[in-house]
Protein backbone atom coordinates (compact mmCIF):
# COMPACT_ATOMS: atom_id res chain seq x y z
CA UNK A 1 0.00 0.00 0.00
CA UNK A 2 1.61 3.52 -1.20
CA UNK A 3 0.51 6.33 0.27
CA UNK A 4 1.60 10.14 0.18
CA UNK A 5 2.00 11.94 3.61
CA UNK A 6 3.07 15.55 4.55
CA UNK A 7 6.40 15.84 5.57
CA UNK A 8 6.72 19.13 5.82
CA UNK A 9 4.63 22.51 5.68
CA UNK A 10 5.67 23.98 2.45
CA UNK A 11 6.76 27.82 2.77
CA UNK A 12 5.34 29.55 -0.29
CA UNK A 13 4.84 27.02 -3.36
CA UNK A 14 4.75 23.20 -2.28
CA UNK A 15 8.36 21.19 -3.21
CA UNK A 16 8.41 17.84 -3.55
CA UNK A 17 9.82 17.10 -0.88
CA UNK A 18 7.05 18.11 1.12
CA UNK A 19 5.42 15.20 0.18
CA UNK A 20 6.91 11.56 1.18
CA UNK A 21 5.96 8.61 -0.46
CA UNK A 22 6.02 5.31 1.96
CA UNK A 23 5.09 1.81 1.66
CA UNK A 24 3.07 0.45 4.49
CA UNK A 25 0.65 -2.99 4.48
CA UNK A 26 -2.55 -3.13 3.25
CA UNK A 27 -5.38 -2.57 5.97
CA UNK A 28 -7.81 -4.99 6.73
CA UNK A 29 -11.53 -3.51 7.38
CA UNK A 30 -13.13 -3.88 11.16
CA UNK A 31 -16.66 -5.37 11.41
CA UNK A 32 -19.08 -2.13 9.91
CA UNK A 33 -15.98 -1.00 7.46
CA UNK A 34 -14.74 -1.38 3.57
CA UNK A 35 -11.51 -1.85 2.31
CA UNK A 36 -11.18 0.66 -0.75
CA UNK A 37 -8.99 0.41 -3.78
CA UNK A 38 -8.24 4.04 -5.59
CA UNK A 39 -9.01 4.16 -9.10
CA UNK A 40 -8.62 7.52 -9.86
CA UNK A 41 -7.28 10.71 -6.86
CA UNK A 42 -8.87 14.07 -7.15
CA UNK A 43 -6.10 17.00 -7.42
CA UNK A 44 -8.09 20.28 -6.24
CA UNK A 45 -6.50 23.53 -5.12
CA UNK A 46 -8.12 23.33 -1.56
CA UNK A 47 -5.56 21.40 -0.96
CA UNK A 48 -3.13 23.46 -0.80
CA UNK A 49 -4.63 25.00 2.72
CA UNK A 50 -4.38 21.43 3.69
CA UNK A 51 -0.72 21.60 4.09
CA UNK A 52 -0.72 24.91 6.44
CA UNK A 53 0.02 23.97 10.27
CA UNK A 54 -3.36 25.45 10.30
CA UNK A 55 -6.00 24.66 7.92
CA UNK A 56 -8.47 26.62 6.32
CA UNK A 57 -11.87 26.97 8.53
CA UNK A 58 -13.85 24.35 6.76
CA UNK A 59 -11.60 21.44 6.98
CA UNK A 60 -8.95 20.11 8.91
CA UNK A 61 -5.05 20.47 8.24
CA UNK A 62 -3.20 17.57 7.30
CA UNK A 63 -0.66 16.39 10.31
CA UNK A 64 2.50 15.79 9.73
CA UNK A 65 3.47 12.25 8.78
CA UNK A 66 -0.25 11.41 7.99
CA UNK A 67 -1.79 10.78 4.38
CA UNK A 68 -2.43 13.46 2.12
CA UNK A 69 -6.54 13.80 2.06
CA UNK A 70 -8.40 13.88 -0.68
CA UNK A 71 -12.11 13.12 -2.99
CA UNK A 72 -11.47 9.61 -4.53
CA UNK A 73 -13.38 6.96 -7.10
CA UNK A 74 -12.40 4.12 -5.47
CA UNK A 75 -13.52 -0.05 -5.72
CA UNK A 76 -14.66 -1.83 -2.59
CA UNK A 77 -11.79 -4.61 -2.24
CA UNK A 78 -13.36 -6.15 0.65
CA UNK A 79 -16.53 -5.24 2.85
CA UNK A 80 -17.70 -6.18 6.15
CA UNK A 81 -20.12 -3.84 6.04
CA UNK A 82 -23.35 -4.56 5.21
CA UNK A 83 -24.34 -1.61 2.31
CA UNK A 84 -21.59 -2.17 0.15
CA UNK A 85 -20.08 -5.62 -1.69
CA UNK A 86 -16.77 -6.47 -3.17
CA UNK A 87 -16.77 -4.41 -6.38
CA UNK A 88 -18.80 -1.77 -5.90
CA UNK A 89 -17.64 1.63 -7.25
CA UNK A 90 -17.80 4.50 -4.66
CA UNK A 91 -17.02 8.01 -4.52
CA UNK A 92 -15.51 8.62 -1.26
CA UNK A 93 -12.49 10.56 0.70
CA UNK A 94 -9.69 8.06 0.52
CA UNK A 95 -6.72 10.00 0.35
CA UNK A 96 -3.56 10.30 -1.82
CA UNK A 97 -2.94 6.34 -1.22
CA UNK A 98 -3.70 3.32 -2.66
CA UNK A 99 -5.89 1.30 -0.22
CA UNK A 100 -7.74 3.11 2.53
CA UNK A 101 -10.44 1.73 5.23
CA UNK A 102 -14.08 4.01 5.74
CA UNK A 103 -17.06 3.22 7.91
CA UNK A 104 -19.15 3.98 4.93
CA UNK A 105 -20.52 7.22 6.17
CA UNK A 106 -18.53 8.87 3.44
CA UNK A 107 -19.06 6.58 0.57
CA UNK A 108 -21.45 7.43 -2.18
CA UNK A 109 -22.46 4.56 -4.44
CA UNK A 110 -21.72 5.35 -8.51
CA UNK A 111 -23.57 2.62 -10.07
CA UNK A 112 -22.32 1.29 -13.18
CA UNK A 113 -20.19 4.63 -13.99
CA UNK A 114 -19.00 4.46 -17.63
CA UNK A 115 -16.58 7.61 -17.25
CA UNK A 116 -16.19 7.30 -13.49
CA UNK A 117 -13.69 10.05 -13.24
CA UNK A 118 -16.03 12.57 -14.04
CA UNK A 119 -17.85 11.99 -10.33
CA UNK A 120 -14.91 13.52 -9.38
CA UNK A 121 -15.07 16.63 -11.56
CA UNK A 122 -17.94 17.02 -14.25
CA UNK A 123 -20.33 15.42 -12.56
CA UNK A 124 -18.87 15.90 -8.97
CA UNK A 125 -17.43 18.49 -6.37
CA UNK A 126 -16.07 21.41 -9.22
CA UNK A 127 -18.85 21.30 -11.55
CA UNK A 128 -21.35 21.56 -8.90
CA UNK A 129 -19.17 24.56 -7.29
CA UNK A 130 -19.75 26.28 -10.63
CA UNK A 131 -23.40 25.61 -11.00
CA UNK A 132 -24.06 26.39 -7.27
CA UNK A 133 -22.03 29.81 -7.67
CA UNK A 134 -23.14 31.06 -11.05
CA UNK A 135 -26.58 30.30 -10.39
CA UNK A 136 -27.70 30.47 -7.36
CA UNK A 137 -25.18 33.11 -5.92
CA UNK A 138 -23.99 35.09 -9.70
CA UNK A 139 -27.68 34.86 -11.31
CA UNK A 140 -27.14 35.88 -14.72
CA UNK A 141 -29.36 37.18 -17.21
CA UNK A 142 -29.75 36.98 -21.01
CA UNK A 143 -27.34 39.51 -22.22
CA UNK A 144 -24.98 40.22 -19.41
CA UNK A 145 -21.60 40.08 -19.47
CA UNK A 146 -19.87 36.97 -17.34
CA UNK A 147 -16.10 37.33 -16.94
CA UNK A 148 -14.41 34.05 -14.80
CA UNK A 149 -10.83 33.21 -15.08
CA UNK A 150 -9.24 29.43 -15.06
CA UNK A 151 -11.58 29.32 -17.94
CA UNK A 152 -10.96 25.89 -19.14
CA UNK A 153 -10.43 24.58 -15.34
CA UNK A 154 -12.68 22.18 -13.80
CA UNK A 155 -14.84 24.99 -12.00
CA UNK A 156 -14.19 27.57 -14.54
CA UNK A 157 -14.77 26.09 -17.78
CA UNK A 158 -18.07 24.79 -16.69
CA UNK A 159 -18.97 28.19 -15.04
CA UNK A 160 -18.50 29.55 -18.78
CA UNK A 161 -20.60 26.89 -20.52
CA UNK A 162 -23.85 27.40 -18.26
CA UNK A 163 -23.81 31.01 -18.57
CA UNK A 164 -24.10 30.33 -22.13
CA UNK A 165 -26.58 28.44 -21.74
CA UNK A 166 -28.23 31.10 -19.60
CA UNK A 167 -27.99 33.70 -22.67
CA UNK A 168 -25.13 35.60 -21.36
CA UNK A 169 -22.09 37.12 -22.89
CA UNK A 170 -18.81 35.23 -21.61
CA UNK A 171 -15.21 36.58 -21.09
CA UNK A 172 -12.67 34.21 -20.31
CA UNK A 173 -9.42 34.37 -19.00
CA UNK A 174 -6.78 31.77 -19.03
CA UNK A 175 -3.00 30.61 -18.99
CA UNK A 176 -2.10 30.87 -22.27
CA UNK A 177 -2.87 31.17 -25.95
CA UNK A 178 -4.12 26.70 -25.82
CA UNK A 179 -5.87 27.38 -23.24
CA UNK A 180 -7.51 30.80 -24.25
CA UNK A 181 -8.24 29.09 -27.78
CA UNK A 182 -9.72 25.96 -26.54
CA UNK A 183 -12.07 28.44 -24.16
CA UNK A 184 -13.85 30.02 -27.53
CA UNK A 185 -13.60 27.18 -30.24
CA UNK A 186 -14.54 24.58 -28.18
CA UNK A 187 -16.56 25.86 -25.04
CA UNK A 188 -17.99 28.85 -26.82
CA UNK A 189 -16.76 31.70 -24.83
CA UNK A 190 -17.29 34.46 -26.46
CA UNK A 191 -13.80 35.99 -26.00
CA UNK A 192 -10.66 34.47 -23.75
CA UNK A 193 -7.70 36.64 -22.92
CA UNK A 194 -4.31 35.71 -21.77
CA UNK A 195 -3.88 36.27 -17.59
CA UNK A 196 -0.52 36.58 -18.44
CA UNK A 197 -1.08 39.62 -21.09
CA UNK A 198 1.22 42.47 -20.05
CA UNK A 199 -2.11 44.47 -20.80
CA UNK A 200 -4.79 42.31 -19.35
CA UNK A 201 -7.05 45.48 -17.90
CA UNK A 202 -6.79 47.37 -21.21
CA UNK A 203 -7.56 44.42 -23.35
CA UNK A 204 -10.45 43.44 -20.27
CA UNK A 205 -11.99 46.87 -20.96
CA UNK A 206 -11.97 46.20 -24.48
CA UNK A 207 -13.76 42.75 -24.07
CA UNK A 208 -16.26 44.33 -21.68
CA UNK A 209 -17.63 47.59 -23.36
CA UNK A 210 -21.07 46.88 -21.29
CA UNK A 211 -19.15 46.34 -18.76
CA UNK A 212 -18.92 43.33 -16.19
CA UNK A 213 -22.19 41.88 -14.59
CA UNK A 214 -20.82 39.06 -12.95
CA UNK A 215 -17.32 37.99 -12.01
CA UNK A 216 -17.34 34.30 -10.90
CA UNK A 217 -13.99 34.77 -8.50
CA UNK A 218 -11.57 31.86 -9.01
CA UNK A 219 -8.09 33.51 -8.67
CA UNK A 220 -7.55 37.24 -7.55
CA UNK A 221 -4.21 39.02 -7.85
CA UNK A 222 -3.81 40.53 -11.32
CA UNK A 223 -7.35 39.09 -13.10
CA UNK A 224 -9.15 40.78 -10.03
CA UNK A 225 -7.63 43.96 -10.12
CA UNK A 226 -8.55 44.37 -13.74
CA UNK A 227 -11.95 43.21 -13.39
CA UNK A 228 -12.72 46.07 -10.72
CA UNK A 229 -13.40 48.59 -12.58
CA UNK A 230 -15.17 47.05 -14.87
CA UNK A 231 -17.93 46.07 -12.56
CA UNK A 232 -21.83 47.37 -13.46
CA UNK A 233 -24.17 48.81 -10.86
CA UNK A 234 -25.57 45.83 -8.79
CA UNK A 235 -22.69 43.73 -9.98
CA UNK A 236 -22.77 39.61 -8.13
CA UNK A 237 -19.43 38.10 -7.37
CA UNK A 238 -19.18 34.85 -6.31
CA UNK A 239 -16.17 34.53 -4.37
CA UNK A 240 -15.23 30.99 -5.08
CA UNK A 241 -11.62 31.23 -4.65
CA UNK A 242 -8.17 32.95 -4.89
CA UNK A 243 -5.25 30.71 -6.24
CA UNK A 244 -3.02 33.42 -7.27
CA UNK A 245 -2.69 33.67 -3.30
CA UNK A 246 -2.67 30.05 -2.06
CA UNK A 247 0.90 29.93 -2.18
CA UNK A 248 1.66 33.69 -0.95
CA UNK A 249 3.26 33.57 2.62
CA UNK A 250 2.44 37.06 3.32
CA UNK A 251 0.18 40.30 2.50
CA UNK A 252 1.78 41.87 -0.98
CA UNK A 253 4.12 44.92 -0.29
CA UNK A 254 2.69 48.25 -1.72
CA UNK A 255 -0.15 50.85 -1.19
CA UNK A 256 -3.20 49.48 0.42
CA UNK A 257 -6.19 48.72 -2.08
CA UNK A 258 -8.71 47.85 0.02
CA UNK A 259 -10.62 51.24 0.40
CA UNK A 260 -10.43 50.96 -3.45
CA UNK A 261 -11.88 47.90 -3.67
CA UNK A 262 -14.33 48.79 -1.07
CA UNK A 263 -15.20 52.03 -2.61
CA UNK A 264 -15.98 50.21 -5.75
CA UNK A 265 -18.56 47.90 -3.91
CA UNK A 266 -20.31 50.63 -1.63
CA UNK A 267 -20.47 52.75 -5.26
CA UNK A 268 -21.27 49.64 -7.61
CA UNK A 269 -23.98 48.28 -4.91
CA UNK A 270 -21.92 45.49 -5.87
CA UNK A 271 -22.98 41.75 -3.51
CA UNK A 272 -19.99 39.89 -3.08
CA UNK A 273 -20.81 36.08 -1.52
CA UNK A 274 -18.48 34.14 -0.72
CA UNK A 275 -19.32 29.87 -0.13
CA UNK A 276 -18.02 26.73 0.47
CA UNK A 277 -19.25 23.78 -1.37
CA UNK A 278 -19.74 21.59 1.55
CA UNK A 279 -22.68 23.35 2.72
CA UNK A 280 -25.06 23.13 -0.28
CA UNK A 281 -24.97 19.30 -0.40
CA UNK A 282 -28.42 17.55 -0.29
CA UNK A 283 -31.04 18.48 -2.76
CA UNK A 284 -29.45 21.26 -4.46
CA UNK A 285 -26.89 18.33 -5.32
CA UNK A 286 -29.62 16.55 -6.87
CA UNK A 287 -30.85 19.18 -9.17
CA UNK A 288 -27.13 20.20 -10.57
CA UNK A 289 -26.57 16.26 -10.66
CA UNK A 290 -29.94 15.86 -13.00
CA UNK A 291 -29.04 19.54 -15.37
CA UNK A 292 -25.40 18.38 -15.62
CA UNK A 293 -26.22 15.07 -16.87
CA UNK A 294 -28.49 15.91 -19.24
CA UNK A 295 -26.03 18.45 -20.16
CA UNK A 296 -23.15 16.57 -20.28
CA UNK A 297 -24.71 14.02 -22.19
CA UNK A 298 -26.31 15.68 -25.05
CA UNK A 299 -22.72 17.53 -25.60
CA UNK A 300 -24.26 21.01 -24.26
CA UNK A 301 -21.20 21.20 -21.61
CA UNK A 302 -17.81 19.83 -22.53
CA UNK A 303 -15.78 18.25 -19.96
CA UNK A 304 -11.84 18.18 -20.02
CA UNK A 305 -9.88 15.61 -18.06
CA UNK A 306 -6.07 16.20 -17.65
CA UNK A 307 -5.50 12.64 -16.62
CA UNK A 308 -1.60 11.69 -14.59
CA UNK A 309 -0.74 8.07 -14.86
CA UNK A 310 0.82 6.97 -11.11
CA UNK A 311 0.27 7.87 -7.46
CA UNK A 312 4.07 8.39 -7.65
CA UNK A 313 3.54 11.34 -9.74
CA UNK A 314 0.46 13.06 -7.81
CA UNK A 315 3.32 15.68 -6.03
CA UNK A 316 4.08 17.15 -9.39
CA UNK A 317 0.66 17.53 -10.57
CA UNK A 318 -0.32 18.90 -7.75
CA UNK A 319 2.30 21.43 -7.87
CA UNK A 320 1.66 22.25 -11.32
CA UNK A 321 -1.96 22.93 -10.73
CA UNK A 322 -0.81 26.07 -8.55
CA UNK A 323 1.17 27.47 -11.25
CA UNK A 324 -1.57 26.41 -13.83
CA UNK A 325 0.25 23.81 -16.01
CA UNK A 326 -2.92 21.17 -15.51
CA UNK A 327 -5.26 21.42 -18.89
CA UNK A 328 -8.67 20.46 -17.29
CA UNK A 329 -9.93 18.76 -14.34
CA UNK A 330 -6.62 17.22 -12.71
CA UNK A 331 -7.51 13.71 -11.57
CA UNK A 332 -4.40 10.85 -10.64
CA UNK A 333 -5.27 7.44 -12.61
CA UNK A 334 -3.92 5.47 -9.07
CA UNK A 335 -5.38 1.91 -10.90
CA UNK A 336 -7.90 0.34 -13.52
P1 LIG B 1 -8.53 24.38 -12.08
O1 LIG B 1 -8.83 23.10 -12.76
O2 LIG B 1 -9.08 25.65 -12.65
O3 LIG B 1 -6.96 24.49 -11.92
C1 LIG B 1 -6.38 25.61 -11.31
C2 LIG B 1 -6.13 26.73 -12.34
O4 LIG B 1 -5.92 27.94 -11.65
C3 LIG B 1 -4.86 26.54 -13.15
O5 LIG B 1 -5.02 25.65 -14.22
C4 LIG B 1 -4.61 27.95 -13.63
O6 LIG B 1 -5.41 28.21 -14.77
C5 LIG B 1 -5.13 28.79 -12.47
N1 LIG B 1 -4.01 29.29 -11.68
C6 LIG B 1 -3.06 28.57 -11.08
N2 LIG B 1 -2.18 29.37 -10.48
C7 LIG B 1 -2.59 30.63 -10.71
C8 LIG B 1 -2.09 31.92 -10.34
N3 LIG B 1 -0.99 32.05 -9.61
N4 LIG B 1 -2.78 32.99 -10.77
C9 LIG B 1 -3.90 32.87 -11.50
N5 LIG B 1 -4.42 31.67 -11.87
C10 LIG B 1 -3.77 30.58 -11.48
O7 LIG B 1 -8.98 24.28 -10.56
P2 LIG B 1 -10.48 24.21 -10.00
O8 LIG B 1 -11.41 24.47 -11.11
O9 LIG B 1 -10.60 22.98 -9.23
O10 LIG B 1 -10.53 25.43 -8.99
C11 LIG B 1 -10.71 26.77 -9.44
C12 LIG B 1 -10.92 27.67 -8.22
O11 LIG B 1 -12.12 27.28 -7.55
C13 LIG B 1 -9.81 27.58 -7.17
O12 LIG B 1 -9.57 28.87 -6.65
C14 LIG B 1 -10.40 26.69 -6.11
O13 LIG B 1 -9.83 26.90 -4.85
C15 LIG B 1 -11.85 27.11 -6.17
N6 LIG B 1 -12.82 26.15 -5.62
C16 LIG B 1 -13.64 26.57 -4.61
C17 LIG B 1 -14.61 25.76 -4.08
C18 LIG B 1 -15.51 26.30 -3.02
O14 LIG B 1 -16.25 25.53 -2.41
N7 LIG B 1 -15.51 27.58 -2.77
C19 LIG B 1 -14.76 24.38 -4.54
C20 LIG B 1 -13.88 24.03 -5.66
C21 LIG B 1 -12.94 24.90 -6.16
P3 LIG B 1 -4.85 29.13 -15.97
O15 LIG B 1 -3.57 28.50 -16.41
O16 LIG B 1 -5.91 29.06 -17.00
O17 LIG B 1 -4.66 30.50 -15.43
Amino acid sequence: NRRLVLAAHPKGAPTPQDLRLEEVPVPQPAEGQVLLRTLYLSLDPYMRGLMNVVGPSYAEAVKLGAPMAGGAVSRVAASKHPHFRVGDLVLGNAGWQDYALSDGKDLMPLGDMARPSLALGGLGMPAFTAHYGLLDIGQPQPGETVAVAAATGAVGSVVGQIAKLKGARVVGIAGGADKCKYAVEELGFDVCLDRRDPELAKKLAEACPDGIDVYFENVGGDVFDAVLPLLNNHARVPVCGIIAHYNDKSLPDGPNRLPLAMSTVLQKRVRMEGFIILDHYGERFRRFSREMGEWIATGKVKVREDVVEGLENAPQAFIGLLEGKNFGKLVVKVAD
